[in-house]
């Protein structure tokens, strides 16, 4: 297959996954189709790694080392609301953050692989399900990931419609944020709203603990450390003419140090814990920490810059200043092994505006689909000589 071709196949592979989303861990067609098309290229398969986890291997010569390639196949519980050809068949899933486009370009690193047999050891392309909820990549690992296929480093990518098309990003050191994230539950004594004298009411609670939450990073965390905390959503009984008895705040935080994240979970705790005996009701917070920080390995970061850099010359690699403050499943993988994520611009000259990832308008531009397949392949050959 010429590289043109390459490119085809792989923009109608990409339309496919997209056409029939699946989310969370249950990308259970998405990994058959994937795995079909990866034995027809001659790679040896596992299924079912970590529930719905596909593993290829790709041999070439006698080299004994190993490079993982990591791929997420999970599509968002949105409703689309594009007018594409190709468009989300399924009602309320979409793939919002274009991890159709990752599948479809790490099928293509195998594609080309495949046609030019340039390096020398063994390439294991890892798919995971569950990259949103923060589950697919702890299954794969617990499910013996790196005791099979003991690779020693691992590349990732993500697409980003708001980088300049063509634009390969990262840097060495933290790359994405964590995400913990919270639930207070708080339980009052709800009753007639016209007698406040009789009730213990958790609504005062919830706006008091919601507001001293606040200060939690403009007080307690140090100023040179980056870390959110967001209320996201609160429910209560509901009634119009009558106070709550429970109410329930939902909500994430973000860092990129473990410190700062136990540091936010302690003052949580004792802001919940004093407001609600001032109040009468009583409180409980489960906090749970979904997503690790993602650290790029200095010495792989290198490798990336430097392929990119061969590959579509210095303009085209950023190194940035600073992570990115969303957070990434990949961290799990490169918390094991040493790895490098790194995004890909999909933003065309000229545009002035896009929709962003998780946007029920977000569309991948298939221009900058072998990008991707390109800078995998020529990591392999660069690391497997
Ligand atoms: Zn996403
Ligand atoms: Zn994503």
């Amino acid at each position: 297959m010429t590289k043109e071709e390459i490119r085809a196949k792989i923009i109608e592979i990409r339309h496919h996954i997209h056409m029939y989303p699946e989310t969370g861990m249950d990308t259970v067609q998405t990994a058959d189709y994937v795995a079909k098309i990866m034995e027809d290229l001659g790679c040896e398969v596992t299924r079912g790694i970590g529930t719905n986890g596909v593993v290829a291997t790709m041999k070439c010569g006698d080299g004994k080392g190993m490079i993982g390639l990591r791929a997420d196949m999970d599509a968002l519980n949105i409703q689309e609301d594009n007018d594409l050809p190709y468009k989300s068949q399924v009602p309320g899933k979409m793939h919002g953050c274009g991890h159709d486009s990752h599948t479809a370009t790490l099928i293509g690193a195998a594609m080309l692989l495949k046609e030019s047999q340039d390096f020398n050891g063994t390439v294991v392309f890892v798919f995971q399900p569950g990259e949103e909820p923060g589950l697919g990549a702890k299954a794969m690992i617990a499910d013996g990931l790196f005791e099979k296929f003991p690779m020693t480093e691992i590349y990732g990518q993500h697409n980003q419609p708001d980088q300049p098309l063509g634009t390969i990003k990262t840097r060495a050191g933290q790359i994405r944020s964590s995400e913990d994230d919270f639930w207070i539950t708080i339980k009052g004594k709800g009753g007639h709203a016209s007698a406040p004298h009789l009730v213990h009411d958790p609504l005062v609670a919830a706006a008091e603990i919601i507001m001293q939450l606040q200060t939690i990073i403009s007080r307690n965390v140090n100023p040179l450390d980056a870390a959110t905390v967001s209320c996201c959503d609160i429910k209560t009984d509901g009634v119009m003419n009558a106070l709550p008895t429970n109410i329930t705040i939902l909500g994430d935080c973000r860092t990129y140090n473990p410190a700062v994240s136990q540091l936010i979970e302690k003052k949580m705790r004792q802001i919940v814990a004093s407001v609600c005996e001032a109040n009468d009701c009583e409180g409980e917070v489960k906090y749970d920490r979904v997503f690790i920080p993602a650290i790029n390995d200095a010495a792989c970061t290198q490798v990336v810059i430097d392929t990119a850099t061969k590959l579509f010359g210095p303009e085209k690699v950023i190194v940035s200043e600073f992570p990115g403050s969303a957070s990434e499943d990949f961290g799990q993988f490169s918390a094991i092994v040493p790895g490098c994520l790194f995004d890909i611009g999909t933003l065309p000259e000229g545009a002035v505006t896009f929709a962003p990832k998780h946007n029920a308008h977000y569309v991948f531009n298939d221009d900058a689909i072998l990008v991707g397949s390109e800078m995998f392949a020529q990591i392999v050959r660069n690391r497997l000589k």
